[in-house]
């Protein structure tokens, strides 16, 4: 099957909370063509995040288990060219014809029918005669069917008949489980730093995020270069929009209080404590290096303290990096948390 392609497959699917209900409905309709309730088996979510590779995975599935099931994979756009295309060519029969012989349909992007109503009609029958013989009817779509527009009435009705499964944006550690999945497939490993920083700042869209590694893995292998985190932002400057996204004095004072495990609250109020002290006094440093915040904004910010206090913070903060190697350690860690955002 040509149009099925064999680099989707579950086993390089990686699964996560975002996934998991889609992916074991198309397991399940992969072991069982036709024979479960999940008939069509909708897949839908936003552009990038998996909608052809689980479709095209459970066709792969099929054909290893079921060599002799006739699987037909379309994009919902070239069938309404094919449709167009017999039309003019007298056809028309053997378009339906073949189309009714598959056991298994699986068409993509159905949200391409809007406005297409003469093909949507042909579907129509289509669907109905494969539903009826116990075929399997696979869909994917950028919207559930309670929201598609342009689609008729009893299209959709049918849409909604068996299960609709939708795919969301990976969480954080899905992030990276992809990535590294991607790395270990183009036997390339990069530092650890570095598949975080890309799974923490592209997070709208699996594409993009594999599109990202794609070119560092590339440039790493071109230039036989090993690729470090400084590289890997300068590499990545086209995909990640807003590298420079504001950090604000709250986020220091959370990271940093964080850090050090002591209440938020803590580093604002008159307190003395040593471990407090501390905190804020690395608050104040990094909001001097890290936002352009004013030494008296900083000041008041911290506690409604001025800004000569700020000058005294900044200046123990240099003299312990120089001399206090802990201590040096505590703020490049923070530093680096700070770059991860
Ligand atoms: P969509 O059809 O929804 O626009 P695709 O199926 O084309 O998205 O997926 C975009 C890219 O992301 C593909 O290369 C695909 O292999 C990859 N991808 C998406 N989800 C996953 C996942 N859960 N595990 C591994 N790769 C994924
Ligand atoms: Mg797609």
């Amino acid at each position: 099957d040509p149009q099925l392609n064999s680099n989707y497959t579950f086993e390089n699917y990686i699964e996560g909370d975002c996934n998991r209900l889609a992916r074991s409905a198309g397991y399940a309709v992969a072991a069982k063509p036709g024979g479960t309730s999940f008939n069509p088996l909708m897949i839908y979510g936003g552009v990038g995040l998996g909608k052809t590779h689980l479709a095209q995975a459970i066709g792969n599935e099929i054909k290893r288990n079921m060599p002799d099931k006739l699987v037909i994979y379309v994009s919902c756009e070239k069938f309404c060219q094919q449709f167009v295309d017999s039309l003019k060519n007298n056809t028309i029969n053997d378009f339906v014809n073949f189309y009714q012989a598959m056991d298994v349909i699986i068409m993509d992007d159905v949200h391409n029918f809007a406005g297409k109503e003469k093909t949507q009609d042909i579907f129509f029958h289509i669907f109905n005669h494969l539903h009826q013989s116990g075929k399997q009817v696979i869909l994917s779509s950028d919207k559930a069917p309670k929201d598609l527009a342009g689609l008729e009435e009893r299209l959709l009705s049918r849409f909604k008949w068996g299960l609709s499964a939708d795919l969301q944006i990976p969480d954080l550690e899905t992030r990276i489980a992809i990535l590294r999945k991607k790395m270990y497939a183009d036997g390339i490993e990069l530092p650890n730093e570095v598949v975080e920083y890309v799974a923490h700042n592209i997070d709208n869209n699996v594409r993009e995020l594999e599109g990202a590694m794609v070119s560092l893995l590339a440039q790493s292998t071109l230039n036989k270069k090993d690729i470090d985190l400084n590289l890997a932002k300068q590499m990545l400057k086209n995909f990640i929009k807003n590298t420079s996204k504001e950090i604000s004095m709250e986020y220091i004072q959370k990271l940093v209080c964080e850090y050090f495990e002591v209440p938020v609250d803590m580093v604002k109020s008159p307190t003395r404590k040593r471990e407090i002290v501390q905190a804020r006094q690395i608050s104040m440093y990094l909001s001097k290096s890290h936002t352009k915040s004013s030494l008296k904004t900083i000041g008041a910010f911290f506690g409604g303290r001025d800004h000569s206090t700020v000058i005294y913070a900044c200046q123990t903060v240099e003299d312990l990096i120089d001399t206090d190697k802990k201590f040096k350690g505590y703020v490049h860690d923070i530093q680096k948390k700070l770059k991860m955002n």
